[in-house]
């Protein structure tokens, strides 16, 4: 498969486009971003390697870390985990309230706001410094220690993060958050500001794509059963309201954030991180999907 080629007629097709949707405004800081930044970065899980545009400019991978915290808890936890968070897509925004009220205050899955803060609660457990346990097991899959949190980004969403603050608050008040309210939302701030650029998003990816082994030494991070789970989540549930719609356009496991990345992977042959930050109404980055559903359009490489 000549990716390299496909990938660069896909990018400069795109690039001719007129832009369309808007950067995250709700975190000042995401609006101060760039928003016609492009770049795409794909592994395959022979080693082999493609980018194109912004491929090395970090950005806020912002939701896509709910994927690496729910594989740290999923590993620390079992599946007492599931008692707690469900694996159902929810069909409603990632930081809607209404469903929480009356499922009494067990979040619909790990990859919505809420879900993710029952998951950050979980890691508490086990991590007497949080941030730093987290950092560390992300920098320990692809042995890369310059990926940083930028704190900046955290305490602008932190300043703004009313609703995120009535959604752990309501679970604390259903007996769901074990912590202090205020101290897994710090935790889950930093965590949203973890920062990568498409390469290193893609090779961090490479542990969805090579069945639970570390991309930087092929240790079995995550059981391959475990890993095929933690794909079926991003699946039916990594892009929120539209992760149907995702799964239609481009059939491949991926999470989204507001940052305006996309990580996708294609289980057994490669990973794939795409960054614009123009969002669409549903918070995902319109040229992301774009890209990906070209992609597998192209190269006949979804997962279905
Ligand atoms: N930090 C963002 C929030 O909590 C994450 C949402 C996203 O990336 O989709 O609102």
């Amino acid at each position: 498969m000549n990716y390299g080629e496909i990938i660069s007629g896909i990018y400069e097709g795109l690039l001719r486009q007129p832009p369309q949707g808007e950067s995250a405004a709700y975190i000042p800081e995401l609006a101060k971003v760039n928003p016609d930044c492009f770049g795409v970065h794909l592994c395959t899980t022979s080693g082999v390697e493609f980018a194109a545009g912004d491929s090395l400019t970090p950005f806020s991978v912002q939701s896509i870390t709910k994927v690496l915290a729910l594989t740290m808890a999923f590993e620390l936890e079992g599946t007492a985990l599931w008692q707690r968070v469900g694996v159902e897509p929810s069909g409603t925004p990632f930081n809607s309230l209404v469903q929480l009220e009356y499922e009494n205050g067990i979040p619909r899955n790990p990859l919505i706001n809420s879900g993710a803060m029952v998951v950050c609660d979980a890691l508490m457990k086990h991590l007497p410094d949080p941030e730093a346990g987290f950092l560390k097991f992300v920098q320990g899959l692809t042995g890369d220690s310059a990926i940083r949190y930028n704190p900046t980004v955290a305490a602008s969403e932190r300043s703004h993060g009313y609703r995120n603050a009535a959604l752990i608050n309501l679970m604390k008040a259903f007996g769901n958050i074990l912590h202090e309210p205020e101290r897994v939302l710090r935790f889950y701030f930093m965590q949203c500001a973890l920062e990568m650029n498409c390469r290193q998003l893609s090779r961090t990816f490479l542990l969805y794509a090579g069945h639970g082994r570390a991309p930087a030494d092929g240790r079995q991070v995550l059981s391959v059963s475990k890993t095929k789970r933690i794909n079926a989540i991003m699946q039916t549930c990594g892009f929120y309201d539209e992760s149907g719609d995702f799964t239609f356009k481009v059939g491949l496991p991926g999470k989204s954030g507001v940052g305006g990345g996309i990580a996708a992977v294609h289980p057994g042959l490669f990973s794939v991180a795409v960054w614009s930050p123009r969002l669409n109404k549903k918070g995902n980055s319109v040229r992301g999907i774009q890209f990906l559903e070209e992609l597998t359009t192209r190269t006949g490489s979804s997962v279905f």
